[in-house]
């Protein structure tokens, strides 16, 4: 892209940002309708979707149902799945694996030709589509990239990240840009009333996480600066085995491993999780995260032991975790695999109804930074990269069933011109406060502490991606310590129980969050000054 032909452009494009399996799903669907497609990474880069590995969830074997589907779905989400949201999901299902097919994504077949059913934890039945074993993210992208290269009506902006809305009475005006390796660059706008955004996840808000660098949390953070509604941001998931190799992001050894009949052991052999759950290794995630990070805290370690349930299988059945182990020095055929929990999907987002749609007038927000409904408290293995792909499709219905608005003719200037440099370490002190103050388990202090520094930052700095990051941080914490409970993915040691108080899902604004900061600067300032007083009420 040259800053020449698009700067200050004014288009009748549906903007799309990010190219993972919602961005490129909804251009894909959207066609013959022009819609320019922005990505911060080369297509097929920094996109969670091309790294999964599990596969897709979809209720297609004779003794399943979409009724069993959303039934363990709601389980799953500890009381804040909306279920009819979650019917719905699983409903489409098979039409959406339909629709990738007919992209072309090669999904394995069993012996009489139908696609192949994977189980994993916490699913009633075996219904996980997968592409050779732990291949699906991957191929899934190779397929609808090369489906999008060659669809006339999309056009690709690659290696440009977006960093600001642009709003006006009317709702969306448009998107400011900047490229990716140039922080220095000028920005670039485009003038739109129809914009989506499938900006992906969080997780590398964390210093431990399983997600590519671009999900930091930047499209979150740019529709709460412009005024969206946030649903459920405290509730982040934490992966219970990633592989412990020193790599960042931390590879990932799938739940299927586990599904498989891989158990977790700690260093003297004994399977933890048979005293923590009647379902031990296949438990809901949250519980065997916990199980693992309370492993590791009491310094007997974690591991993940393939060597009985899969032994010389493993490269065959697993290629991308049998990689990243020999990569790491570790042969998961003949050794267990070390592993930790670490950031790796992000329930809350950008509130949306059942068309995508967000608080803002012409913006849409769909997959992993939009927040449906669908997972509650906690994610079910494998129904997001659903949910990417049926949000995607009706994102795409809504757009082409609605009335096309005037575009956005007068494009105030920009209002973040200046860009200073990223202050050095900033982002990676961000990321350890996130995993120490606002990780897998959560108390009021630290999290009061967080919320403090992280709305400081997002005051002060004037970088604008870090900024950002601060932004999507300050709502996750601030969220986190106002939910004075345990539910799902979100345990805090100082409120161990789910109270029926908070069996609501969260709503909360930018301004919302600030609020909760500058209460806690008020009490911090009111505590030195009277000793006596000590807590925030
Ligand atoms: C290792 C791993 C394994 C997983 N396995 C599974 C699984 O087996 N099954 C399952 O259902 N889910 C799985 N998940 C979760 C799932 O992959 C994601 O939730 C899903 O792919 C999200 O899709 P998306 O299109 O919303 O976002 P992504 O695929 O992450 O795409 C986001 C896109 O937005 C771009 N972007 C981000 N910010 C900006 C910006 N500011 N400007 C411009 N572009 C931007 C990125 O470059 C990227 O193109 C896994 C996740 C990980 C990390």
């Amino acid at each position: 892209m040259r800053n020449t032909i698009y700067d200050h452009a004014i288009t009748d494009d549906v903007i799309i940002v990010g190219a993972g399996l919602a961005g490129l799903f909804c251009a894909l669907k959207l066609a013959p309708r022009r819609v320019t497609v922005i990505s911060a990474a080369p297509l097929g880069h920094g996109a969670s979707s091309a790294w999964a590995q599990g596969g897709i969830a979809a209720a297609l074997a004779e003794a399943d149902s979409a009724e069993a589907h959303a039934a363990d779905t709601v389980a799953a989400g500890a009381g804040l799945v909306d279920e009819e949201i979650a019917l719905a999901l699983a409903r489409e299902a098979p039409a959406r694996i339909e629709d990738l097919l007919r992209y072309g994504v090669p999904f394995d077949r069993d012996v009489e030709g139908k696609v192949a059913l994977g189980r994993e934890a916490a699913h009633s039945a075996r219904r996980i589509v997968h592409v050779r074993g732990d291949m699906a993210g991957q191929a899934i992208i190779a397929a609808l990239t090369n489906a999008a290269r060659n669809t006339p009506s999309i056009r690709l902006i690659e290696g440009f990240v977006a960093e600001a809305l642009l709003t006006d009475a009317n709702g969306i005006a448009g998107v400011q840009l900047r490229r990716g390796d140039d922080i220095s660059a000028e920005p670039v706008t485009l003038a739109t009333r129809t914009l989506v955004l499938a900006t992906g996840g969080i997780g590398h808000l964390y210093a431990a996480t399983t997600n590519p660098q671009e999900a930091s949390g930047l499209g979150l953070a740019i529709a709460a600066r412009a005024g969206a509604v946030i649903a459920d941001p405290e509730f982040v998931q934490f992966h219970p085995t990633a592989i412990m190799v020193g790599r960042d992001p931390a590879p990932l050894a799938t739940e299927a491993l586990r599904g498989e009949g891989a158990t977790l052991i700690n260093c003297k052999g004994e399977r933890f999780m048979l005293a923590r759950h009647r379902e031990a290794e296949l438990a809901p995630r949250d519980i065997v995260a916990r199980g693992v990070f309370a492993e590791i805290a009491a310094g007997r370690g974690a591991f993940l032991d393939a060597r009985t349930a899969l032994g010389t299988r493993f490269a065959d059945k697993f290629p991308t975790v049998h990689a990243s182990c020999i990569a790491g020095g570790i042969d998961p055929a003949a050794q267990p695999i070390p592993v930790a929990p670490a950031a790796h999907y992000h329930m809350g987002g950008i509130a949306v109804d059942a068309r995508g749609r967000s608080s803002i007038t012409g913006l849409w927000a769909g997959g992993e930074v939009a927040s449906t409904g669908a997972h509650g408290a906690n994610r079910l293995a494998s129904n997001s990269l659903l949910e990417a792909a049926v949000y995607a499709a009706r994102i795409a219905e809504d757009i082409a069933g609605s009335a096309r608005p005037s575009p956005a003719r007068a494009l105030a200037g920009p209002p973040n011109l200046h860009n200073c440099a990223m202050p050095a370490l900033s982002s990676e002190n961000l990321r350890r406060l996130m995993s120490s103050h606002v990780g897998v388990i959560r108390n009021g202090d630290h999290l009061a502490q967080a919320v403090r520094t992280l709305a400081a930052v997002e005051h002060d700095t004037g970088n604008i991606a870090l900024r950002n990051m601060a932004t999507t941080a300050l709502l996750v914490a601030a969220s986190a310590f106002s939910r004075c409970e345990s539910r799902g993915a979100h345990f805090r040691s100082d409120h161990p129980t789910e109270e029926s108080a908070f069996l609501r899902r969260t709503m909360t604004t930018l301004d919302e969050a600030r609020e909760i900061a500058e209460r806690l600067n008020q009490d911090a300032r009111g505590r030195v000054a009277d000793p006596g007083v000590r807590s925030f009420a």
